[in-house]
């Protein structure tokens, strides 16, 4: 695909987690926000409260969790049935909780509520509780929270009616889906590890791993399966994500490219595995004084994650990395995101902006991409290694080579002369040029080699034979099948044709003799390279005796290499 298409391909992703993300998640009837919200020493009760409007504050701005009792009051407009409401708000720990429902005729009902009695949403990061019954209509709620650890508790309380059904379930199908995206590159890095076991494959399979729980218990899935404790899901999903983002750090330095970052950047990125996981601890267990600075310095601890992730990036891509585009395409709508998310919780915006939604599409953006660019990878390195193994090769295989000629050399067949025996290959003659010397002393070196050139092209190997050049001018064949000593000696008749079509000049015919042996099964067995050549080369020598361009040849049979010969030719 064009460059200019995936880009496009990617910013129109991009553009659509954000505008999914801008619509209400949930499609309450008509939730009512707090009126006010006070803060107070726990020494506090509302009565005392509710006599002096001076202490609260009417504006939707500036919820602080920072006193330890936080109070909220709900101007219910003279609701008419109130057993119909319950209190949603944004899932976070909390000690207790106190619900005081108060009558348009001044009766009131109180419920006390621990993390145990609240309903985990099974939509988004929400969780909620029955108001107290009171018979008759209600006028105002007020709230009392104990320990909150996030201001989210506060900001984002509601009074709703029940969730319509249809909506959760459409969220879930979605939320659903999502996961199961996140599944399929999970099995994918299984099978790329399996070829090309490298880290990086592993990174990726646990981030995609954290993610997948992430998705899982923020959405509120987790709870169709199982209901855990508060505390737990809380604990689970901060550190799913804090091992998920450190498990993409490591990811993204193993795929990077070698030499395409420094070591301090590969140190730095490697550090994440100690900062983010101190970080997440903190946010979960300060308690005292620090409870309240918990969620802001924890958003905070991102800020140098931020700016480390982008330094990275940049130093890569300035220095022509492959990889690194997809990591930044991946990357960039949860950092995009998260800045905006520690932006508002660091307290920057009136209430912190949870963007789960947001939260949710670029986690499988960015698996989905990510996952791309683990396919690149393994494409890439896959391709090299085919090439280096090619060329490594096409090396041996000129290790294996005469120069001169192209045939194979001596110990290209003296090496693997067991494997070949094996495959068949019973005959062997030795060819030598006649009066050699007399061409290259007549015609110079150069012609001597375009003789040594066209009788090696008579000599040419095929699927039953081999052509060896030994060296000089003396030739070895091997030869597997049928009538080998007859292609043998028309190989060595076609020498003479040869060279007088292909070196055109010469006074006399260039003529060649050959020493043959056959080997039966048996006498081979026992026969090395050394024993077959030396018969051959005796065989040669008699034909040279014998007055040369001619064969002497022996058919060997029975187990023993030394047996006497039973037939010579001449
Ligand atoms: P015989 O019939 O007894 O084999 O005689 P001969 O002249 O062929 O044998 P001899 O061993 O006396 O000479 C071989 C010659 O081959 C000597 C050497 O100069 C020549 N020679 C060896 N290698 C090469 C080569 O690569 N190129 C050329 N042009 N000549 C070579
Ligand atoms: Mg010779
Ligand atoms: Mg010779």
């Amino acid at each position: 695909m064009a460059r200019g298409t995936l880009f496009r391909i990617l910013l129109w992703c991009l553009g659509a987690i954000f505008v999914l993300s801008a619509r209400p998640a949930l499609a309450e009837t008509a939730p009512i926000a707090p009126a006010c919200h006070a803060n107070a020493g726990r020494d506090v009760a509302f009565a005392d409260l509710l006599a002096d409007p001076q202490r609260w504050d009417c504006s939707p701005r500036d919820w602080s969790i920072s006193a330890p009792r936080a109070f909220l009051s709900f101007d219910l407009g003279r609701q008419a049935d109130p057993s119909k409401l319950r209190l949603s708000t944004r899932l976070t720990r909390f000690e207790t909780m106190r619900l005081t429902l108060i009558g348009i005729d001044g009766r009131s009902a109180s419920r006390v509520v621990t993390p145990d009695d609240m309903t985990l949403a099974t939509s988004d990061w929400m969780m909620g509780t029955a108001l107290p019954r009171l018979d008759g209509p209600a006028e105002t709620l007020i709230v009392e929270v104990d320990e909150a650890r996030h201001p989210g508790m506060l900001s984002d309380a509601r009074v709703v009616a029940e969730m319509p059904d249809n909506a959760s379930i459409r969220l879930e199908l979605l939320f659903a889906a999502i996961c199961g995206i996140l599944c399929v590159p999970l099995v994918f890095n299984i099978a790329f590890y399996r070829v090309l076991r490298q880290s990086f494959v592993l990174w990726h399979a646990l981030a995609v791993l954290m993610m997948l729980t992430q998705t899982f218990v923020t959405s509120g899935l987790i709870n169709r399966f199982v209901k855990l404790p508060l505390d737990q899901i809380c604990a689970i999903s901060a550190f799913s994500w804090g091992f998920g983002v450190v498990a993409g750090a490591l990811f993204s330095v193993d795929l990077i490219e070698p030499g395409k970052l420094d070591p301090l950047h590969k140190r730095l990125m490697r550090g994440l595995a100690l900062w983010i996981p101190a970080w997440t601890c903190f946010y979960l267990f300060a308690g005292g004084g620090l409870r309240a600075l918990a969620s802001p310095l924890y958003f905070a601890s991102f800020i140098p994650v931020l700016g480390l992730f982008i330094w990275v990036m940049t130093v890569a891509k300035l220095r022509g990395s492959r990889a690194v585009n997809f990591q930044i395409a991946a990357w960039t709508p949860i950092m995009v995101a998260g800045t905006i998310r520690m932006v508002s919780s660091i307290g920057l915006t009136d209430a912190p902006l949870e963007m789960q939604m947001a939260q949710h599409l670029s986690i499988a953006f960015e698996v989905v991409v990510a996952s791309l660019g683990v396919a690149d990878r393994f494409l890439v390195i896959r391709r090299q290694r085919d090439r280096a193994q090619k060329q490594s090769r096409a090396f041996a295989e000129l290790a294996e080579r005469d120069p001169l000629t192209g045939l194979l050399n001596r110990r290209a067949v003296e090496e693997r002369f067991e494997e070949l025996k094996a495959e068949g290959f019973r005959t062997m003659a030795v060819i030598d040029l006649d009066h050699f010397k007399k061409v290259n002393d007549n015609y110079g070196h150069a012609k001597g080699d375009d003789v040594l050139r066209a009788t090696a092209h008579a000599l040419q190997s095929d699927d039953d034979t081999l052509s060896v050049r030994l060296g000089g001018e003396e030739f070895l064949l091997l030869l597997r099948g049928k009538n080998t000593a007859a292609r043998a000696e028309q190989r060595r008749q076609a020498i003479s044709s040869r060279v007088a079509a292909n070196v055109p000049g010469l006074d006399r015919m260039v003529t060649a003799s050959m020493g043959l042996v056959e080997h039966s099964l048996g006498s081979l067995m026992r026969a090395d390279f050394a024993t077959l050549y030396a018969q051959c080369d005796r065989l040669l020598y008699e034909a040279k005796e014998a007055g040369r361009n001619r064969t002497m040849s022996e058919k060997i049979r029975g187990f023993s290499g030394h047996a006497p010969p039973i037939e010579a030719t001449g």
